[in-house]
């Protein structure tokens, strides 16, 4: 017959042995934070032994051989000394668990109450030796049979402290982990507690220890599970700033692909704007430090059910509730950071701001890939204009990117077949009314369409297409002079486009001069033009070519001139023969457009260079600039562009009415 006994003391030995077993196994596997796996195992050891012991304690009761007698003695205290041992690893184990270290420093969080647990274990150890002597928690009587002593109850409730204290922390910090791990770590509490209570009251069962070894092997296979979550957790979160990367974050969409919750969700797809400033100012280690805080920062702002990534370098990815975009948008206009600068050691504050693409998610059928893709489209278009910091995607922007994506693949054929025409948009000398110049302005012949530079120059313009585009209008328009003269026309002196790009190729001067003496036309008929821009990097190369320019026999004007921000440099440092004022300012919308009208045309005078007034629209206009002395003309108000046809026609007949 299998009695209660019986299945008792079985029990505390299967639970010995599967707690040895788990500590091998935690043992040999791997476990990136050791002190962890040294805790748990440790753990399990310890209530392994625990549990040996107490089965030691029944196999041996009631024997009065010295030797049985000097066994139960020693197991007996054991069983004690492990209890508040167990105590003290599993205060390690939580403290491990929840704040990934365990120590008494200063800065260890819940330091007092670790502080009081190690106090408690010290008297649990003091007073259990101090029973062994006088009997005050239990003695054995002359017939070596186990008796509580008057202090009995003292032996249980000191653990309890410990652990009461321990679980606290286990309560105070519930939100760093799952409502099942709270329950796992917490029942280490729970059961002994209710296994305590019933051995008090049924006296005879060894039921608390077998409710310990049951909690410890329950934490032993929630920390195998924790492991695991953790390994994948690592893999898909970015090690710099600890947020989701784009593993993470794709999967998350992927997770609720066909749910329609994923309709309530805005995909905001944002870099921080002049982030290379700061690498510059303070370096990349302490851009890292910017870049960390940052992410503490905005985690702030994201709830629990919603995500924040970061894709690489400056650029991040919040799926945010569309509820809840109105105030991520808010703190992305400008958010205040500090950092301890890595070297001053000091508080540095700097103030972020972002451009944000945004894709309010409106069907549950795409890929996490594809949502990112339109996000982030979204995000090239913010990037792309000046006025917008944040750009939703629309249909029509869906649109337009598809049809750049067209026109992207179709540039190659086009250049290849000679599509892109020069049209020519006159220059008139407002005095005489005659055309004193012209303008060669490229215009693709598209699928029966005429496009306009607007729509394929940006996309030229980062690639080498643009070089090709330049002496293809080049060309054209020395045939089309050629031609013109031939026909024995006045053809005036006409500017072409090159684009600053081509500045890369220290030929760039000759291969121009060589276009246009293989046309056979005089080289004074052909003007180059090049725009100004912000690379400062590029002015000794501008320099060079224009100095070649003028030594091969060429005029150059510089095109939009007051439009950058080095304007002023650029006309030091280089001889440009013509200034072409950027339309904005001679728009004259109001005051102060007539005051810097009115200087530029005071230095073109000192430095007798010629100056073209271009974007001319109304007569006022041309008064006014009259009045300043800028005579050279081109706008509107007398010329669009022409095809060559009509360039043909206007030749014939050059003169204007004002
Ligand atoms: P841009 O060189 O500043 O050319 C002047 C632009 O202003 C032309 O636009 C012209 O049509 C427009 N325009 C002239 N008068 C007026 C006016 O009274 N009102 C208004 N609203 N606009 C006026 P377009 O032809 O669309 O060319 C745009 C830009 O594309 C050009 O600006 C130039 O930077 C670029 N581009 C055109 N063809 C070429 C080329 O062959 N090579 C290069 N590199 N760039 C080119
Ligand atoms: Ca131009
Ligand atoms: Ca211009």
């Amino acid at each position: 017959m299998i009695d209660a006994f019986t299945i008792q003391i079985s029990f505390l030995i299967y639970e010995a042995v599967f707690c040895l077993i788990a500590a091998a196994c935690y043992a040999v596997s791997s476990d990136k934070i050791k002190i962890r796996k040294k805790i748990v195992v440790s753990l399990n050891v310890a209530c392994s032994l625990m549990l040996i012991c107490e089965y030691s304690f029944y196999a041996f009761k009631g024997s009065t051989t010295p030797l049985d007698v000097a066994i139960m003695y020693i197991v007996n205290a054991a069983v004690y000394y492990l209890i508040i041992l167990l105590m003290v690893f599993y205060a390690m184990l939580i403290s491990v668990r929840l704040f990934e270290r365990f120590d008494l420093k200063k800065d260890m969080p819940c330091r007092k109450r670790l502080i009081a647990v190690c106090a408690i274990a010290a008297i649990g150890m003091i007073l259990i030796t101090v029973s062994q002597f006088n009997g005050i928690y239990y003695y054995f009587d002359e017939n070596n049979v186990y008796q509580r002593g008057p202090l009995f109850m003292v032996a249980s409730i000191i653990p309890m402290l410990g652990t009461f204290l321990v679980a606290s922390m286990v309560i105070q910090f519930r939100e760093k982990m799952s409502f099942g791990q709270q329950f796992v770590l917490i029942s280490y509490l729970i059961f002994p507690l209710a296994g305590g209570i019933f051995q008090v009251l049924f006296y005879g069962n060894s039921l608390l220890n077998i409710c310990i070894g049951i909690s410890v092997l329950l934490m032993f296979f929630e920390n195998v599970i924790n492991k695991e979550k953790e390994v994948i957790k690592a893999s898909k979160t970015e090690v710099r700033t600890g947020l989701a990367n784009e593993h993470g974050y794709i999967e998350w969409l992927n997770a609720m692909k066909g749910n329609k919750d994923l309709m309530d969700y805005a995909v905001v797809f944002f870099d921080l704007r002049k982030f290379s400033d700061i690498n510059r100012n303070y370096g990349i280690e302490n851009g890292n430090r910017v870049l960390a805080a940052f992410s503490v920062k905005m985690l702030k702002y994201i709830k629990k059910d919603e995500i924040l990534g970061r894709q690489f370098g400056n650029q991040f990815v919040a799926i945010v509730r569309k509820s809840n975009l109105d105030s991520l948008l808010k703190v992305l206009k400008g958010v205040d950071v500090v950092f301890t600068d890595i070297i001053t050691k000091q508080e540095t504050r700097v103030n972020l701001s972002a451009r944000a693409g945004i894709y309010m998610i409106d069907r549950t059928d795409l890929e996490g890939e594809d949502i990112l893709v339109f996000a982030g489209q979204a995000l090239n278009a913010a990037k792309s204009t000046k006025n917008d910091d944040v750009v939703w995607l629309t249909q029509e922007l869906m649109d337009s990117i598809a049809e750049k994506k067209k026109l992207e693949s179709e540039i190659g054929f086009g250049l290849n077949n000679n599509e892109f025409k020069p049209f020519y948009q006159p220059k008139v000398n407002s005095m005489t009314g005659r055309m004193c110049g012209a303008e060669a302005l490229s215009r693709w012949y598209h699928n029966g369409e005429i496009l306009a530079p607007g729509r394929y120059i940006p996309i030229m313009e980062p690639t080498d297409n643009i070089c090709k585009l330049d002496f293809a209008i080049l060309k054209a328009t020395c045939e089309d002079i050629s031609r013109w003269l031939k026909e024995g026309m006045n053809v005036p002196q006409i500017s072409v486009n090159i684009s600053r790009r081509n500045l890369d190729d220290p030929n760039i001067a000759k291969n121009i001069d060589e276009v246009v003496t293989k046309a056979g036309i005089p080289k004074d008929l052909i003007e180059i033009e090049v725009t100004e821009n912000n690379d400062e990097a590029a002015i000794s190369l501008l320099k060079n070519f224009v100095d070649s320019l003028h030594d091969l026999g060429y005029k150059v004007s510089i095109d939009d001139f007051g439009s950058a921000s080095s304007s002023l440099m650029l006309l030091r440092e280089i001889n440009f023969d013509t200034l072409k004022i950027d339309k904005g300012f001679v728009d004259l919308a109001n005051q102060r457009d007539l005051a810097i009208l009115t200087h530029i045309a005071r230095i073109g005078k000192d430095l007798k260079v010629d100056i073209v007034a271009e974007g001319v629209e109304r007569n006022d206009q041309i008064k006014t600039l009259d009045n300043l002395g800028i005579n050279v003309i081109q706008g509107y108000y007398f010329d669009k562009p022409l095809s060559h046809e009509d360039m043909t026609d206007r030749l014939k007949n050059p003169v204007y009415e004002i």
